[in-house]
């Protein structure tokens, strides 16, 4: 790494959920400045594409859960870095928000090692985006309390005593990051004894064209929908709040199965370095 003469900063900015059109003002202001854009996969490519500046570089990196390829950690905080130090205004582009599920303490990390100046602006997470644009109100009177967003990813991520509290509460449950350890998810929570009213929404591509919901009852789960492969990303809402998607639903059904968001297919480090 060269020595430092001009240190650039990093503008750290969640490009919210899919909609282009759900970007914040803010982090568009600074993407048509910034010289480097560094994007998680699930960011939208219109974002990229329109706003950004013309000779700008932009990097794809991201997490894409266990298929296809994932820029690792420590190379997008190097990255960060070594643009900075060159002086250049560095746009770390996180899908949704930019502090839900995102590595962001291990970029913070990285850019206060270096003295590098930053800042840290928020995007719309897909919870609220997803719940938006179903028709869910997350917290809706009478319903529900209040509302945890959670991951279960791998097996051993929530405890046995954590799902009794879980099945038994009356918040609304979200969960990231979770569409392939759905039946088992719903297990867990039937084993529990989970209430029979509590309903499960399974958003798909939300608030992009392809949207699609899945909803039911989750004791219907099992027979209806067990095994599903759902189209990556896919955001889960559990509660009785899921219910109120049948009748607040404003966004017909897409039946494009397509990806909106496209593949990552290099890793980040060769096209730099191309
Ligand atoms: N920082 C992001 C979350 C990153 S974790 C945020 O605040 O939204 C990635 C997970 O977010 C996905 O596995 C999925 O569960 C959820 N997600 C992100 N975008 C989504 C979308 N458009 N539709 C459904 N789920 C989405």
């Amino acid at each position: 790494m060269n020595n430092i003469q001009h240190t650039g900063r990093v503008i750290i900015a969640g490009a919210g959920p899919g909609d282009p059109e759900l970007l914040t003002l803010k982090a568009l202001r600074y993407l048509q400045q910034a010289d480097v854009v560094i994007a998680d996969r699930l960011v939208s490519d219109v974002i990229l594409c329109e706003y950004v500046k013309k000779d700008a570089l932009v990097l794809h990196a991201g997490k894409q859960s266990r298929k296809g390829a994932s820029t690792p950690q420590f190379i997008i905080n190097e990255l960060l870095v070594e643009y900075a130090l060159q002086g250049k205004m560095v746009m770390r582009l996180k899908g949704g928000d930019v502090s839900i599920f995102s590595n962001l303490m291990d970029e913070l990390n990285a850019l206060s090692r270096h003295h590098i100046p930053y800042e840290i602006i928020p995007g719309i997470t897909a919870a609220s985006g997803a719940a938006a644009y179903a028709g869910i109100p997350l917290t809706a009177r009478d319903h529900a309390n209040a509302v945890r967003f959670l991951t279960y990813y791998k097996a051993d991520l929530l405890q046995d005593d954590y799902w009794k509290e879980l099945a038994q509460t009356g918040d609304t449950l979200v969960f990231y990051m979770s569409s392939d350890t759905l039946d088992e998810l719903i297990s867990k929570l039937l084993q529990h004894k989970i209430a029979g009213d509590r309903h499960i929404a399974v958003i798909e591509q939300a608030t992009t064209p392809m949207q699609h919901v899945y909803n039911c009852n989750i004791h219907e789960y099992a027979k209806k929908r067990g095994s599903s492969n759902f189209v990556s990303p896919t955001l889960i809402i559990i509660g009785k709040v899921a219910a109120l998607q049948q009748q607040f639903q404003w966004i017909p059904n897409s039946n494009n199965r397509e990806y909106y968001f496209k593949p990552i297919e290099r890793n980040v480090k060769e096209i730099a370095r191309a």
